[in-house]
């Protein structure tokens, strides 16, 4: 087996399994957008048959029925190889449904409240992560870059450094990353950190994360940290915004090691969603929500149904938005998607019970037989249509309480293309340090949530041009592709591990001028 010089670590296939007239077929994942078409691209990059991706497999018993553990994709991102771990549902339930979900992403998102440790069992949690390590080894070449993405696989770093000395380690944060303060709370702190200081590359959506980051490092072990890049006017990262940051550090130093720390924000694929909008489909999708819509003005809000993302503090704006505003009554509608979560988690199920609820409640105080102000969906969307909805949507609000980054504000600004509409964005979300000019917003605030929605209302017409054009302009630049390549530029400068930061390459964040 010709072994690999990048290697992907993610825990989800980079493909669906289907049965077709009675054979399996692997098809690529139905959403053309997101993390995993990303992720695959950097295989067109590295060269044919030079990359591989591990994920798991769910299997029924510890020892399944024989499977196809590597499996050869070749599709339009370049030829790689699937390395399928077997994961009983026990094991997926222990260490992500449990662990990942109910302990780490609380803390990574600052909600130690709902931080719940009794049912964690660490000991698997390492296991699954110590497997997925193994398949990881057994791909790459002496040498290779080994990628691994997001908290559920922090200890993997470790395994591997321990398993093959010679590779170059790179771990990719799709989270906040908290300070020590809320870091600490984790019982694990210690060996998660360890294994994160086992990497030659850790990288964060942006600096502040980077900074937490290393101030949880230094409270935790004697590490020096090297400063890094000045965070510049290029991403407006200016001081003043809830998740500013002046600067990236740019590496600790731990014992003879050295760990370079990158913040740079992933982008979404405004040439692709510029496509879908012009194809008939798309038109005739366009057309048919405006004929259902009318002269109504529309409201979108979009994500998946978690306690995070701040769908509960939505629907109350909107409720006060009708009641505080009896005009707009009957000329406003609110399109809320809340995807529910897969796997039957329990750590959402209240959150779904609470959104349904408050839908009930805003629709039964306020509809009338021809109006009625929510449309709810639970569902995912398929992207196609979800474009549609975005070029069609006045306002877009985005309200987490925390995240990591959200691609859906992105997207939105892309889908606009030709129109003005407005983003309501929460300060709290990764990707309000690159868009100063969305109606940046305090979600923990009632008094703020209304302001910004009765602002982005009666936004005049050039101002709201102005707004999105600015931020067209910086989600063309920062797309997916400038991700890639400043990503392969890092990885590039690991082999010149001894330069100083930042190593060649272009910084993502630039220093002020
Ligand atoms: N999405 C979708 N259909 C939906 C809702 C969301 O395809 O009904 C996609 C959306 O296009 C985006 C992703 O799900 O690419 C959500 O990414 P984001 O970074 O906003 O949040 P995450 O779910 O990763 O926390």
């Amino acid at each position: 087996m010709k072994k690999s010089s990048l290697v992907i670590v993610y825990h989800r296939a980079p493909f669906e399994e289907i049965i077709e007239n009675g054979r399996l077929v692997y098809r690529d994942n139905s959403s053309p957008n997101g993390i995993v078409p990303t992720l695959k691209s950097f295989f067109g990059r590295v060269g044919p048959g030079r990359g591989a991706w591990i994920a798991w497999k769910q299997v029924n018993s510890h020892q399944p029925a024989p499977f196809e553990r590597v499996v050869r994709i070749e599709d339009q991102y370049g030829s790689f190889a699937v390395s399928r771990l077997a994961l009983t549902a026990e094991q997926i339930r222990s260490f992500y449904h449990v662990t990942s979900k109910e302990a780490l992403w609380p803390i990574l998102h600052s909600f130690p409240s709902m931080f719940s440790y009794e049912s964690v069992d660490w000991p698997v949690f390492r296991e699954v992560n110590r497997l997925f390590a193994q398949a990881a080894a057994a791909q790459a070449a002496p040498g290779a870059v080994v990628w691994v993405h997001d908290y559920n696989l922090w200890l993997v770093p470790a395994f591997l450094r321990e398993l093959d000395p010679t590779l170059k380690i790179a771990f990719f944060h799709h989270t906040p990353f908290p300070g020590p303060d809320v870091f600490n709370i984790l019982p694990w702190r210690d060996e998660i950190v360890d294994s994160l200081l086992a990497c030659d590359l850790v990288g964060f959506h942006i600096p502040r994360y980077a900074k937490n980051f290393a101030d949880v490092a230094r409270s935790l072990r004697e590490v020096i940290v090297e400063p890094g890049q000045i965070t510049g006017d290029d991403t407006a990262a200016s001081i003043g915004s809830a998740l500013s940051e002046s600067e990236t550090p740019g590496r600790l130093l731990v014992g003879a090691r050295s760990v370079m720390l990158d913040a740079a924000p992933v982008g979404t694929n405004p040439g692709l969603i510029e496509r879908l909008l012009h194809t008939p489909a798309n038109l005739a999708m366009r057309t048919g929500i405006r004929k259902e819509i009318g002269e109504q003005r529309l409201l979108l809000a979009v994500g998946r149904t978690d306690y995070t993302k701040g769908m509960r503090e939505t629907l109350l704006a909107f409720e006060r938005l009708l009641e505080r505003r009896p005009d707009l009554r009957g000329t406003v509608k609110l399109i809320a998607t809340s995807v529910r979560a897969a796997g039957n988690m329990r750590v959402y199920k209240r959150t779904q019970r609470d959104i349904e609820a408050l839908v009930g409640r805003i629709n039964g105080l306020y509809s009338s037989l021809s109006w009625t102000p929510i449309l709810l969906f639970s569902n995912a969307i398929p992207f196609e249509r979800l474009i549609a909805y975005y070029h069609e949507a006045e306002i877009c609000i985005i309200a987490p309480l925390r995240d990591g980054l959200n691609l859906v504000a992105k997207e939105f600004i892309a889908a606009q293309s030709g129109r003005a509409g407005v983003l309501v964005l929460s300060e709290f979300t990764g990707c309000a340090i690159e868009l100063p000019q969305a109606v940046l917003t305090n979600p923990y605030s009632t008094r703020e949530m209304d302001k910004a929605i009765d602002l982005a209302l009666d936004m005049p017409p050039d101002e709201r041009a102005q707004r999105m054009n600015a931020m067209r302009d910086v989600v063309c630049r920062h797309d997916m592709d400038h991700w890639v390549d400043h990503t392969l530029e890092r990885f590039a400068a690991l082999d010149r591990h001894d330069d100083a930061y930042p190593l060649g390459g272009e910084p993502m964040f630039r220093a002020a001028s």
